[in-house]
């Protein structure tokens, strides 16, 4: 059993950042880094709205800079997931790969949110053969080839833009006749001439003997002019946003509808006193990396304050 001040659950902007001021206000924080060192950001090919980069930055150097930084004040990560939480007691107990366990007077849940799928049968099948959430990540495959990205936010929009880059072609798969993208987003898709925009469009399953060669979609559903139509593909890249990694949690923190942590309005407060949340997992409505990192830090110094008041 390993006894600490303070725990973070989570490798993002939000847990590196929480970490930093952890370490600095002498907490000796143990970091939990999950599934995706780095988390959401890693799967992004270049950060530009992030201050302190004025020429942008390559995501994975800013995760290791925000890692370095809570290293150099005392942060312990650990590899590994988390597998099962008990905040019904004090100190809270955190269960690491089943088998490490450990106490913590506070925990910070920074945990972030993962891909959502659409949810269609062949969309299972191929995963892994021409079905991707990640275009950073399997982009390079695609090279030279056709591929299609659904969804028409600014992630969406990110994607296309990236694939455009490595493709041959970019069908962007929009479920309404705009896109809800940000305008400098927009803008950079609807100029590409490698990008081709299907606004009310829906995918209805994809096709291909062992791999995606194909997708079935439905023009203007349930309209009078409804159409079916397809279109040739080797790749299928979804980007219809995300859900929170908060499962494990449902037992003692409360959550809404959708899954976010619940907290208490601008605090990072849960309904579990010594538990803080922050970044994606309690956040339905900004998800920037920016305002992860400043609530991880907002979580920390009430980390701390609860702490001493202990
Ligand atoms: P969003 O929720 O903004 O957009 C999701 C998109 O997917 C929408 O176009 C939505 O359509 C579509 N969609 C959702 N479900 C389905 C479905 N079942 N079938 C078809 N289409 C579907 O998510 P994002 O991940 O794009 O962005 C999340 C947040 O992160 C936003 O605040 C965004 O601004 C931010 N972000 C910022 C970036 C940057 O600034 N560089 C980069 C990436 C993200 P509809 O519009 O019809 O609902």
């Amino acid at each position: 059993m390993n006894r600490v001040k303070c725990l973070i659950i989570g490798s993002g902007p939000a847990g590196y950042t929480a970490a930093i001021y952890a370490a600095r206000a002498n907490l000796a924080p143990v970091l939990i880094e999950g599934p995706q060192l780095g988390g959401q950001l890693t799967t992004t090919t270049e950060v530009e709205n992030f201050p302190g980069y004025p020429d942008g930055v390559e995501p994975f150097t800013m995760m290791d800079d925000m890692r370095r930084q809570a290293e150099r004040f005392g942060t312990t990560f650990v590899a590994g997931i988390v597998t099962k939480v008990d905040f019904s007691v004090s100190p809270k107990k955190v269960i690491v790969e089943d088998d490490q366990e450990y106490e913590a007077d506070a925990v910070i849940i920074a945990t972030g949110a993962s891909a959502k799928y659409l949810g269609i049968e062949s969309e299972r099948t191929y995963r892994g053969r021409g079905v991707s959430a990640c275009a950073t990540c399997d982009g390079f495959f695609y090279r030279k080839k056709t591929v299609a990205v659904v969804g028409g936010g600014d992630t969406a929009c990110e994607e296309a833009n990236y694939l455009a880059g490595l493709c041959e072609k970019v069908y962007m798969i929009v479920r309404k006749p705009y896109l809800r993208a940000s305008e400098i987003m927009q803008q950079r898709v609807l100029t590409n001439p490698k990008i081709e925009v299907l606004f009310e469009h829906n995918t209805l399953q994809l096709t291909g003997e062992g791999k995606v060669q194909g997708a079935d979609l439905v023009y203007r559903k349930g309209e009078p002019d409804e159409e079916m139509r397809h279109i040739a593909i080797d790749g299928f890249f979804l980007a219809i946003g995300h859900h929170p990694n908060t499962e494990l949690f449902k037992d003692f923190v409360a959550r809404d509808a959708e899954g976010y942590i619940i907290v208490d309005g601008d605090s990072p407060r849960t309904n579990v006193a010594g538990v803080f949340a922050a970044g994606d997992c309690a956040d339905p409505h900004y998800r920037q990396a920016i305002v992860a990192a400043g609530s991880g830090a907002k979580a920390a110094i009430e980390a701390d304050k609860y702490i001493k008041s202990l």
